[in-house]
């Protein structure tokens, strides 16, 4: 991506690993696993691949946790405005620990994760799940109120039907 900015890598060597290499993310840095008897060179020309790798897997537009924010300020504002700040978050972040949901709310401290599932899927869909986590600051449960604020977003029908697709065919389950 072109002028993102160039993480920090961990190199970790291990004696246990032949060929392999993978990397992740931890936080702000990037790790990646390389054998022991890697050459120096070796060891920044995997470390470029790996980086290109990651950046390639996380999504063509590298949709941030800022743009999620963004998001969900404009939702706010389009759906549920005369909540003011009652329906902002107070973060919302891309989460890769969220197996069995495509987002989570926690009212106490008005916290959203979405998980990356859901990074590469249509931006409609994207915006219903931020929408349900949002409505779920004003009301936490599933009720009927909770469903008529979710239902003020003209695609929230299809986006249900869309996950709920995903999921029958072996992808989480909807939240
Ligand atoms: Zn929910």
């Amino acid at each position: 991506m072109a002028g993102a900015r160039k993480p920090v890598v961990e190199v970790r060597r291990s004696q246990r690993r032949r060929r392999t290499v993978s990397a992740y993310r931890d936080g702000e840095r990037v790790v990646v696993l390389i054998p022991d008897q890697f050459s120096r060179a070796e060891e920044s020309e995997w470390v470029d691949r790996m980086l290109a790798r990651l950046e390639a897997r996380e999504g063509r537009l590298a949709r941030s946790d800022d743009e999620l924010f963004d998001r969900a300020t404009r939702l706010r504002s389009l759906y549920l405005v005369e909540y003011g700040d009652r329906a902002l978050p107070s973060s919302v972040r891309w989460v890769t620990n969220q197996n069995g949901r495509w987002g989570s709310c926690t009212p106490a401290d008005r916290t959203i994760r979405i998980s990356h599932r859901i990074q590469d899927m249509p931006d409609w869909v994207i915006d219903y799940v931020l929408l349900h986590e949002l409505a779920h600051l004003i009301v936490p449960s599933h009720n009927a109120r909770f469903w008529a604020l979710v239902g003020r977003y003209p695609k929230a029908e299809r986006a249900r039907g869309y996950l709920e697709g995903v999921a029958a065919a072996g992808g989480p389950l909807t939240d």
